[in-house]
């Protein structure tokens, strides 16, 4: 049986990447992995288990006193290599994450394969240049902290952004001096695999990084269990947090965790309408598969005909089609079950009284996985379709009267991830950006992020926060020594 299978031209090899070898699971299982586009098998993908997380921890393990040692400089350098590498393949990268996931090409070439190589470089150089060793000083008594490297680090990954989420795990996991196993998503494996190739060219040591393929019940499951393991990052969705929990209770496992979010937009009555409109729209982007995306736009009254008739005028401009088509603004949604997922939703909406100012099912002249994009109002702030996270091209619409019921509908959900705030009046803006529950807060803008900068989510969005020295104080042990002058 072939290990490898060609994707738009390129070679993936399907097999797992462990102890800086390829290997198939030890029962010879695989699981297919089928295109968003067409449905089409891309591949037969090895299915990991238990003794392929035993066997990646054990790699780790082994790798990581040699790893730890290894000078802040060299691990640079090796970090900067694999950066170099997914440039020179980043079109490559593109084409095969487009083909896996169904994520446009434009956005990959564009911006998220340039943020993959960003992302080993940034932390590269946070690590060399930025992570102070802190010393201070009483009469009798110097304190010196340390960022001292954990060990073996599990890190899971969702498939909405599967090489970006990984990058944004494994650089900073790897700077910090530790040894990494990574999952990747069933539904998304194949750009993880092109990235063992990368680290392998670009000299990585045996064991540093190690990839296993397969469904988070079984090898997910068996590695977040793991008692050889000293951090667990996880990006995913709430449910599977719990497992992921309750898992990494059990060896007291410290764990970072980014889930999803049902994030506000604010329009504010003094808002530039134009741009309140161009960043809503925005929220369409890959196909609504954004945990960022302010889904529930929040409008206020004064505004509400306005803001609804230049929404509709731009989001029916989208064009919507195959994502290998550079010119498709919007493409298809990752699986079967997510759009039956997204329909549902949908459904109960508008059997529940809601109407669908545009969309309000999938695109049947496309076919396929392709859902029209959606606003929907008429909705109650405990309607369903405003508490959960759909996940798909689907925005709801509600309207306030004042700056205190704007803010109690912001806030008002399980989540707290991100919000955004459209505002002339900076103070205005600040005073609500100032009151609202979320990770993050945009004024003006969505989306942009600066890696120095803390990221995760408040309330069930997520525990912790990684981004700058944020990371290296996850995926590092803190040590203070004190030595009498
Ligand atoms: P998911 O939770 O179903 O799966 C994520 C990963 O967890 C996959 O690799 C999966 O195999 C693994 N997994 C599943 N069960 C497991 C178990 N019992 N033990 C160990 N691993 C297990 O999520 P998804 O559907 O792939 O991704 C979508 C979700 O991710 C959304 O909720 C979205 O908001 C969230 N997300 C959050 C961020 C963020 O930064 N906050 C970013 C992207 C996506």
């Amino acid at each position: 049986m072939s290990h490898t299978t060609t994707v738009a031209g390129t070679p993936v090899d399907t097999r797992h990447w462990i102890n800086g070898v390829r290997v198939a699971s030890a029962d010879g299982a695989t699981f297919a992995d089928h295109s968003p586009i067409d449905g089409t098998e891309l591949g037969q993908i090895s299915r990991g288990g238990k003794p392929e997380a035993e066997a990646a921890v054990a790699a780790a393990k082994a790798a990581f006193p040699a790893w730890a040692a290894t000078s802040p400089q060299e691990r640079a350098r090796l970090l900067h290599a694999i950066a170099d590498g997914v440039e020179k393949r980043l079109e490559e990268l593109a084409q095969v994450e487009t083909h896996d996931n169904g994520a446009l090409i434009r956005s990959h070439r564009r911006g998220v394969m340039p943020r993959v190589a960003h992302n080993f470089r940034f932390f590269a150089d946070w690590l060399t240049n930025d992570l102070g060793h802190e010393d201070f000083d009483t009469n009798t008594r110097r304190n010196h902290v340390s960022w001292d490297p954990a060990g073996p680090c599990v890190l899971i990954t969702p498939w909405n952004a599967p090489l970006m989420m990984e990058s944004w795990k494994v650089a900073p996991a790897l700077a910090a001096g530790n040894t990494v196993v990574l999952k990747p998503a069933e539904w998304s494996p194949l750009t993880a695999s092109l990235l063992a190739d990368i680290a392998a060219e670009a000299g990585l040591p045996a064991g540093v990084l190690n990839i296993v393929q397969g469904y988070g019940a079984e090898v997910g499951q068996a590695l977040t269990e793991h008692p050889d393991v000293r951090r667990i990052s996880f990006t995913g969705s709430v449910p599977t947090a719990r497992h992921i929990s309750a898992a990494a209770a059990a060896n007291l496992t410290p764990v970072s965790l980014e889930l999803g979010g049902k994030s506000p937009l604010l329009v504010l009555e003094d808002a530039d309408l134009d741009l309140a409109v161009e960043l809503a729209v925005e929220q369409y982007d890959n196909a609504g598969q954004v945990c960022l995306a302010g889904t529930r736009l929040l409008v206020h009254e004064s505004l509400q005909e306005a803001f609804v008739e230049k929404f509709v005028q731009k989001a029916n401009s989208l064009v919507q089609g195959d994502p290998r088509d550079a010119a498709t603004d919007l493409g298809p949604n990752i699986h079967p079950r997510q759009l039956e997922k997204i329909d549902g939703f949908v459904q109960r909406a508008l059997a529940a009284g809601a109407q669908a100012v545009i969309g309000g099912g999938p695109n049947t002249e496309l076919g396929g996985l392709y859902y029209r994009p959606t606003l929907l109002t008429g909705l109650a702030q405990d309607a369903e379709a405003v508490q959960e996270e759909i996940f798909g091209p689907v925005l709801t619409l509600q309207t306030f009267a004042d700056d205190d019921e704007a803010v109690a509908l912001a806030n008002g959900t399980r989540f707290g991830l991100a919000a955004t705030v459209v505002s002339g009046d900076r103070a205005h803006a600040d005073r609500i950006a100032r009151q609202l529950v979320a990770g993050t807060v945009w004024v003006n803008c969505f989306y942009v992020r600066d890696l120095r900068a803390p990221f995760g989510g408040s309330r069930q969005s997520g525990v912790g926060r990684e981004g700058g020295t944020w990371s290296f104080d996850f995926y590092c042990d803190l040590k203070n020594t004190v030595t009498a002058q």
